[in-house]
């Protein structure tokens, strides 16, 4: 079990931010979010903050707690909204309301945006003012959770193949072939697993 924070994996920062749960389909999912800081800790590795920014979140978050565990709250129930519209994408089925307008709550409150500009790694929006809130890191990942469910292909929105892990990816290879959130970690663990139970099965048993 990965407990030293979540790859990126995902290929679409709402994806990675989805895969921040993991383990869904066990009884024990394991939350990398554990805490309000650990939000701001992510964040900074998926280069939502820089390292001054985090460092001042850290701080506002330890001098007003509650709004810290409001806003973790929030964080979660995005992410659900967010699994939830991409799951129901990928297979085609129709979505819940609930989670379009939980996504839309955060949406609603997100900066304006105000053009274009070039970035160091390509075109970035030009925001009206960069928020120093709490909340600040919420709006550019549902910001992204919107441009996937706009943009992408459903056939190329996927779960990992093992059905316990739960990650979500988008699948940008050429052949759209993709199974695995991470071959090497996840995809061997269950063709390990796969090879160890027909070693223990009796012969007469194997299908
Ligand atoms: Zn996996």
């Amino acid at each position: 079990m990965r407990i030293d924070g979540p790859k990126f994996i995902g290929n679409a920062l709402c994806l990675d931010f989805v895969n921040t749960l993991t383990w869904r389909g066990t009884p024990w999912p394991h939350d990398y979010l554990r805490g309000y800081g650990d939000l701001v800790d992510w964040s900074r590795r998926a280069g939502l903050l820089d390292e001054g920014e985090a460092a001042e979140l850290h701080k506002k978050a330890g001098k007003d707690r509650r709004r810290g565990d409001t806003v973790l709250g929030v964080a979660r129930e995005l992410r659900e909204a967010i699994h939830g519209l991409i799951t129901s994408a990928a297979r085609g089925k129709g979505h819940a309301a609930a989670d379009i307008a939980a996504l839309n709550r955060v949406l609603a409150k997100a900066p304006r945006r105000h053009g274009l500009a070039k970035g160091e790694r390509g075109f970035v929006w030009k925001l009206s003012e960069r928020p120093r809130t709490l909340d600040a890191m919420l709006f550019p990942i549902a910001e992204s959770a919107g441009e996937t469910l706009v943009a992408a292909e459903a056939a190329r929105l996927k779960s990992c193949a093992s059905p316990q892990c739960g990650w979500v990816f988008l699948d940008t290879t050429r052949g759209n072939r993709r199974r695995w959130c991470d071959m090497a970690d996840c995809g061997n663990r269950v063709k390990a697993r796969r090879h160890y139970l027909k070693a223990h099965t009796p012969p007469e048993k194997r299908r």
